[in-house]
Formats: structure tokens, C-alpha cells, sequence
């Protein structure tokens, strides 16, 4: 039975505590909890690691990192990285994982409107026009007005599945790009429908009509200097067995940070499968957060590694990617 004499605060944390190691934020109060929540964080009190777009600097990576390629790869990536606000749990999410004693986040809040906070990021940007000219734009503006435009563009979220569990979360999730810095004034708002998901390589694959062709071309341009600094680093490190690891993502559901560390630990599981152990730094929210693992050049940006959960409180864990 739910005590109705208990704050949101409380409510939040309760919540928060159920989902075990994984790093989703919740805040029942919503946004407005967040700076509260923010300072009283246990994990990294004072997030003196944690730096924003703004702020990052060559002095923030290991010296032989210090290298403006790889500065501006983090910073990319960083602009392809989006604020997750999950305002709804899903009835079917199950209470284990399937064939485990291990409980599934957030069963204990289903069927509830509390905000859940997590990160996502842009794996791909399609120009429809460029395919097919018969296809029309399908976002909330176009439906309302009943005549939709006919160049758009589909921006593809990739987040993880504990975060955004079926389309019936997708459908109250709110995207929101380019939220660098506290004043939000850059902040650009997605919505989508989710189509892929996977539960034991935890992802979920968010598909968000846009016909705003501006910014269509500014992510696609920013998706195209990611992928190729990432490669051509991947190339320049390798021989030097490089131990790099980049998180982007939104700690508390709060504007953008960077985390620099160092991995760990390299499971295989499978041919090609691998996960990774980490040091950089990652709090409540971070979960979906995309972790760029230099070491790794994924032939595919399906494939990255997300971030997932924290084991203890300097070594974080991502899920499955693949290569
Ligand atoms: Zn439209
Ligand atoms: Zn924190």
C-alpha cells in the first residue's frame, strides 16, 4: 500500500533503489526534483569528473590522449547524445528477467505516470525524399494539420531497453536534443515510435519523424565527422592497445556531461559480442548513455556499447554491443 504521507523525494528514491544496479533516474516530483536529487547524490557527491560540453577540455583525457581529434570525437558524439524523459511504465514489464531470480527494473512501478530519466543516442539519420517521394512525414505536426510534408527525415534513437521497455513507454517518452547547459536555450524536442527492442542485449531502437530538414542535415553532418574520427582514431591507437572510454550522457535526467576513464575489463560473449567494465564516471540517468570504447570500431553504429549499470562506484558497466 502506497503512504500517501510520503514526499516525492522519498517516493523518488524508493523507486530509484528498486531497479538494483541498472542507472535510470526517477524523479515522481518531475523535472523540478532534479537539483535536489542532483545534490544529493551518494554516487559521485559533487560530480567533480562529470564535465559539460562547455567545459571539456584536452586536460580532462589521459595524456596520451590529449589529442584534438579525440577531443572532438567526445564532443560529436556528445551532440548526437539525447535526454530521455519516460513518463510512463509499462504494465508489461515482467517482475524477473526471463529464466532468472534476477528482478526486472521498475515492476514495481507500472501503470504509473512517475518520470523516469535516461539517455539515449542518434545512431542514424534516413532523408526520405532521397527514397521515396510518395512517403509522407508522419510527426504529430504533419498528422494535426492533415497535410503532411513530404520531404522529412526519420532521426533513429538507440537507447536501452530497461529505459524505454515497448512502444507504450515510447509513446509518453519526450526526446530532447542539444540539451547542453542549464539554460536549455538550445533544446530541440523528438518524439517517435519505438520499433526494435531486445531484452537480453538491452536496447531499444527509437524511430522519430522530423520534417525539420535543418536539422536533418546538422545531425547527419555530425553522425558523418563522428564515424569517421572514430575510425580513423580506431586506426591511429590500435597499435597501442588503447584503454580510452568516453560517456556521454544526462546524470540526473540534467543537462549534458562527459566522463573520461579508462576500461577495464573485456568480456566476449560470442563471436564478435563484447561488453565492457569501465572507470568513467556515470550516475542515475546515464542509463542508454553511449560509451565510446576506442579499442572498438563497430561496422555498424547498431552495434555500440551502451552504457547499463554500475557495479561498484568507479567501475560502470555497459550492455552488449558488437562488431
Ligand atoms: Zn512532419
Ligand atoms: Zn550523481
Amino acid at each position: 500500500m502506497e503512504d500517501q504521507t510520503m514526499s516525492n523525494l522519498e517516493r523518488s528514491r524508493i523507486a530509484r533503489a528498486d531497479q538494483g544496479t541498472y542507472e535510470t533516474e526517477v524523479s515522481i516530483g518531475g523535472r523540478e526534483d532534479l537539483a535536489t536529487i542532483t545534490e544529493e547524490c551518494s554516487k559521485n557527491p559533487g560530480h567533480t569528473t562529470f564535465k559539460s560540453v562547455e567545459n571539456l577540455s584536452l586536460q580532462d583525457f589521459p595524456q596520451e590522449y590529449q589529442d584534438p581529434d579525440v577531443l572532438e570525437c567526445a564532443l560529436r558524439q556528445a551532440s548526437l547524445t539525447v535526454c530521455l524523459v519516460v513518463n510512463y511504465t509499462s504494465p508489461s514489464r515482467p517482475e524477473k528477467f526471463p529464466g532468472s531470480d534476477n528482478n526486472y527494473p521498475f515492476y514495481n512501478m507500472r501503470g504509473s505516470n512517475g518520470s523516469r530519466f535516461g539517455t539515449g543516442s542518434i545512431l542514424a539519420i534516413h532523408d526520405i525524399d532521397q527514397y521515396s517521394s510518395n512517403c509522407k512525414c508522419y510527426c504529430k505536426e504533419c498528422i494535426a494539420s492533415g497535410n503532411p510534408k513530404t520531404e522529412w527525415g526519420k532521426i533513429i534513437v538507440l537507447t536501452a531497453k530497461h529505459v524505454v521497455f515497448n512502444d507504450e513507454e515510447g509513446q509518453h517518452t519526450e526526446i530532447e536534443l542539444f540539451y547542453d547547459s542549464v539554460t536549455r536555450d538550445q533544446v530541440c524536442k523528438l518524439s517517435g515510435t519505438v520499433k526494435y527492442e531486445q531484452m537480453d542485449y538491452d536496447w531499444c531502437m527509437i524511430y522519430c519523424p522530423t520534417h525539420d530538414m535543418t536539422l536533418v542535415r546538422k545531425l547527419q553532418d555530425n553522425l558523418h565527422r563522428y564515424d569517421d574520427l572514430k575510425r580513423n582514431l580506431h586506426t591511429k591507437y590500435m597499435p597501442l592497445t588503447p584503454k580510452l572510454a568516453v560517456v556521454t550522457s544526462h546524470p540526473h535526467g540534467c543537462h549534458k556531461q562527459i566522463t573520461v576513464g579508462t576500461w577495464t575489463e573485456r568480456e566476449e560473449l560470442g563471436p564478435k559480442h563484447t561488453r565492457y567494465t569501465y572507470t568513467a564516471d556515470t550516475c542515475p540517468g546515464c542509463s542508454g548513455a553511449k560509451v565510446w570504447i576506442l579499442a572498438e570500431y563497430e561496422e555498424c553504429m547498431h552495434t555500440c556499447h551502451m552504457h547499463s549499470q554500475a557495479i561498484t562506484v568507479h567501475r560502470n558497466m555497459s550492455g552488449v554491443g558488437w562488431y
